[in-house]
């Protein structure tokens, strides 16, 4: 069986859902009070990803290190992937991630010089007070070189296992 290993990044703004959303893909289970440690936390998903083919997740979490919207590059460093996050209900959150994705593509490329290939997910669309809407995150996605973008609830468990399967699907095709 081929095993690859990808290190893959989520960043986003603080409370978007990021560390709740790792939580809830690696563990299968969604924790309000659930509490992140300061610096980077690391999770290991293994994934039967064909007969043939074994992937092991390396997730990164910036947990708590948000504040500093530019990160360190050696948190970039040998990253095949990225997620950038958002909350539907939080707009300053959705304008972020025009630096969050300019952070990544201006610190990590590829070994073939490409850009990471990265999504966006708009979190948190099980809340009513929505603040973003579908047709903005949709041109946003495109303008500024997302592979693709989907809402998601990390809380109802929407969307959640199919955001990763295609990030992963597309560094599969990009290998
Ligand atoms: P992080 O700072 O980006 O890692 O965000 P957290 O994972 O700590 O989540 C911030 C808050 O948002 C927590 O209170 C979570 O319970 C809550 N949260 C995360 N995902 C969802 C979601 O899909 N829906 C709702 N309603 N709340 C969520």
């Amino acid at each position: 069986m081929n095993e690859h290993l990808f290190k893959i990044l989520v960043i986003g703004d603080g409370e978007v859902g990021k560390s709740s959303f790792l939580h809830r893909y690696v563990n299968g289970q969604f924790n309000k009070t659930y509490k992140m440690t300061m610096g980077v936390d690391y999770s290991l998903k293994l994934l039967y990803w064909s007969d043939k083919e074994k992937v092991r997740l390396h997730l990164w979490d910036i947990a708590g290190q948000e504040r500093f919207i530019s990160m360190n590059r050696i948190y970039y460093k040998g990253a095949l992937g990225c997620v950038v996050m958002f909350d539907v209900t939080n707009p300053t959150s959705f304008r972020s991630c025009r630096h969050w994705k300019q952070d990544l593509d201006n610190k990590a490329m590829l070994p073939n010089g490409d850009s990471i290939p990265c999504i966006l997910l708009a979190n948190k669309c099980d809340l009513a007070q929505r603040a973003v809407t579908t047709d903005s995150i949709k041109r946003f996605s495109e303008a500024n070189g997302f592979v693709t973008w989907m809402e998601i609830s990390v809380k109802e468990n929407m969307n959640v296992g199919e955001a990763m399967r295609r990030l992963v699907q597309e560094i599969m095709s990009v290998e």
